[in-house]
């Protein structure tokens, strides 16, 4: 296991998780996390991965990892970072390899 995108998989779960639960997340903070050279990356994927842990039916959030819900924006992503970081994590990991390699 890469070591490297562990580290950046794991430091991106909090932003993920924010950009799920539609709560702002600034550029410079990305930035901040993992550099200016990476920031582009790591915001495309943080934003994919968002895509695949909410579930929106008009103005109420849910969780799609397991259902629950619906959940106000602060609700679900304390629900993302309490229950599912590891998740998180693993579906972050894997957008990193696939936009490494797209790169290679
Ligand atoms: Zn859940």
């Amino acid at each position: 296991m890469d070591s490297g995108l562990s580290i950046t998989a794991e430091k991106l779960v909090e932003v993920t998780a924010r950009y799920a639960s539609k709560i702002n997340v600034k550029d410079e903070e990305i930035e901040k996390l993992v550099g200016l050279s990476s920031k582009v990356i790591a915001k495309k994927v943080s934003q994919k991965v968002a895509f695949w842990l909410v579930d929106q039916k008009e103005t109420l959030l849910y969780c799609k990892l397991c259902g629950k819900g619906p959940f106000t924006k602060k609700g679900l992503y304390l629900h993302l970072t309490r229950l599912h970081k590891e998740e998180i994590k693993g579906m972050l990991m894997e957008e990193l390899k696939n936009e490494i390699r797209t790169l290679i």
